[in-house]
């Protein structure tokens, strides 16, 4: 089980803080944001995970530095993901970011077509998919996140039954501050905290593709 301490918004000192008490890995969401830390950390211990909405024109701002993006969800984002990567002469790890809440306002693929995605995935030789990732419905309640995260358990043996050359199912990235425990109980990989961690986020997040 990795835990991800979820940076986005925090001040660096926050983020020095829990380094020195030995966290390694953290998500950020926004890429100007996650560009600015990613450079002041550079040539630490960190792994950095890219775990919000990613727009193709900003995959040069973390792509250097990010060791997993799991928020891809579309074949249109892992396409540009492939060709900056391959110009780079490395490869890129994701996830495949799924819609499994029915909530209008959430993003990720639809359950229905994740298999598909994965085997198109697949084919890009520098794209090297390792899972799954999504969020839970908005709501106070963490038993309300039980189906979601069902859900993507689901999926993940679903593709996995299908043996996918290139593809691994290794990592079910799920689970947030209000219900990391529906999620290990799951079968979460890797979880990402940021309110249990660092404390409340003084602002609603700007949305910084604007
Ligand atoms: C902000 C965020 C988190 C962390 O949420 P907390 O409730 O603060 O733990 C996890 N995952 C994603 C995708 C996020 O945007």
């Amino acid at each position: 089980m990795l835990l991800i301490a979820v940076s986005k918004t925090y001040p660096l000192a926050a983020i020095e803080e829990a380094l020195a008490c030995g966290q390694r890995d953290f998500g950020e969401n926004f890429a100007q944001e996650a560009r600015e830390k990613f450079q002041r950390f550079s040539g630490t211990s960190m792994r950095w995970h890219f775990i919000g909405h990613l727009q193709t024109n900003k995959i040069k701002y973390i792509i250097d530095d990010v060791s997993l993006i799991h928020s891809v969800d579309s074949i249109r984002l892992a396409d540009a993901l492939e060709e900056a990567a391959k110009k780079r002469n490395r490869n890129i790890d994701i996830l495949l970011e799924v819609h499994t809440t029915g909530e209008a306002t959430k993003t990720g693929m639809p359950p229905e077509q994740t298999v598909d995605v994965a085997r198109q995935i697949a084919r890009l030789p520098h794209v090297r998919l390792q899972g799954l990732m999504t969020m839970g419905p908005l709501t106070e309640h963490p038993e309300d996140s039980r189906q979601s995260f069902k859900l993507l358990a689901d999926l993940r043996r679903a593709i996995e039954a299908e043996h996918v050359d290139g593809v691994t199912m290794r990592h079910l990235s799920m689970g947030m501050t209000h219900d990391f425990r529906v999620a290990i109980e799951e079968g979460a990989t890797m979880l990402r905290i940021g309110t249990a961690i660092f404390g409340k986020r003084a602002d609603t997040v700007v949305d910084e593709q604007k």
